[in-house]
């Protein structure tokens, strides 16, 4: 079984090293030349997912046992626990971990080159690769997947767009990343700051993650309403939030950052011939927590699977069917009140009634919730405790 994976971001690599592990035969194409550069994920994660998708240690930035708020009147709440909650990874590290698997474990990897689809039909598809001086090449494979994160480029290239009734959640961060001393770095240490409000940015929130080396990871993500553009510059709300926390004197040592994307309901269709797609390009990113490492390689996992069941005998048809059932049985509740709070949050957020509504929630969270129990909510989508608090709050 021939497999063509266009992206070697977190799913794109993973699909690919599981599949070489059991003997197929994967080409991975990445428009990046160097996986350390274009690092533009904050990359914070749950401690269960990097034990569980056993993500090594040199990729690991940070560690965190705490929770920091920053609220729409300034105000700072804070959560502690005693264990490590959860880590920030440094991206770069993280990616260029996955190639380095993929080659050994016999990927053929294809590095500065851009996919674009040139046919699919249902015995197999093709694509064009360009470098970036222009030489072009085709392959052709038995299953290609689209692996490009938000930008969906094959997908789209093969006329597959949202669905109408269930658009994309879509939104746009920036990050720098920060020289800090020990002085500057000590109120951002050992924990994972948000700041939230329309005075920090409306339609967003603003972050600042620990990193090694007194370095320090700030940045802000915008999701806007449908009917409102995404700006093409987030760097004065990112100046500011550096400002107001004191870090103006920092160096900066890296300016990145990129899109996010996901339907609420992952509706939209998936597969179209021997084309299917994992990852961000398959609406897995949560965003309400801008979160989508581990959702992006369980989505691997889980098209390895499939792949590995029916890949080589199964037509086109029936696998994107049984791709698409297996999506949806996995599309909880807790997964569609995540996305509908994304929305309510993210689109109503530019107005003093929302900043009083989001206030109240906090500090409802602030007197009631431990650090775990936050976490629980919001990567685990443990809603139930919140029961009627959230509802009144979505409704
Ligand atoms: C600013 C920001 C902060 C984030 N913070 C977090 C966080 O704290 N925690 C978390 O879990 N998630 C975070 N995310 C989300 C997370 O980074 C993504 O969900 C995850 O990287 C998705 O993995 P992926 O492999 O599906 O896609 P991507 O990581 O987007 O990888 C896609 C790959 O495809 C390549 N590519 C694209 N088009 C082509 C083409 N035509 N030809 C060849 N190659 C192509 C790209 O170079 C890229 O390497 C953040 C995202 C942003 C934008």
């Amino acid at each position: 079984m021939s497999v063509l994976i266009v992206g070697a971001g977190p799913s794109g690599a993973r699909l690919a090293i599981q599949l070489a592990r059991v003997g197929a035969e994967v080409t991975l194409v990445d428009r990046l030349v160097d996986p350390e550069r274009h690092a533009y994920s904050s990359a914070a994660l749950p401690l269960e997912a990097v034990l569980r998708l056993g993500l090594p240690d040199e990729a690991i930035a940070a560690t965190w046992q705490g929770w920091q708020l920053h609220d729409p009147s300034g105000l700072v709440h804070q959560w502690w626990s005693d264990d490590d909650l959860g880590v920030v990874l440094d991206f770069g590290r993280l990616r260029s971990w996955l190639w380095e698997e993929a080659r050994r474990h016999g990927v053929e990897l294809i590095q500065g080159c851009r996919a674009s689809l040139s046919t699919v039909t249902d015995e197999g598809a093709s694509v064009q690769l360009q470098t970036s001086d222009g030489q072009t090449s085709m392959r052709s494979a038995r299953w290609l997947i689209d692996a490009t994160g938000a930008r969906r480029d094959l997908l789209q290239q093969a006329g597959l767009r949202p669905n109408p009734k269930d658009p994309l959640l879509e939104g746009i961060g920036v990050e720098w990343l920060l020289q800090a001393d020990d002085r500057q770095v000590a109120a951002w240490r050992d924990r994972i700051s948000f700041f939230l409000g329309t005075a920090w940015i409306p339609h967003g929130y603003g972050w600042i993650f620990p990193m090694q080396g007194q370095r320090l990871k700030v940045g802000v993500c915008h999701l806007p309403p449908a009917d409102r553009p995404i700006p093409g510059s987030l760097a004065r709300p990112l100046k500011r939030l550096i400002q107001r926390c004191g870090l103006s004197a920092c160096t900066v040592l890296d300016r990145h950052g990129g899109r996010l994307s996901s339907s609420i309901y992952r509706s939209e269709l998936l597969a179209a011939g021997a084309l299917l797609a994992v990852g961000d390009a398959a609406s897995s990113a949560n965003l309400l927590g801008g979160e989508g490492i581990r959702h992006a390689m369980d989505s691997a996992d889980q098209l390895a699977d499939l792949l590995m069941a029916e890949g080589m005998h199964g037509d086109s048809t029936a696998m994107a069917r049984h791709y698409q059932e297996r999506l949806n049985a996995q599309q909880s509740w807790r997964w569609s009140v995540s996305g509908r709070l994304a929305r309510r949050t993210w689109w109503g957020l530019d107005n003093s009634r929302a900043d009083q509504r989001l206030q109240r929630l906090i500090h409802g969270l602030s007197t009631k919730a431990k650090a775990l129990a936050l976490s629980e909510l919001l990567f685990d989508y443990n809603f139930e405790r919140y029961g009627l608090r959230l509802l009144r709050y979505l409704l």
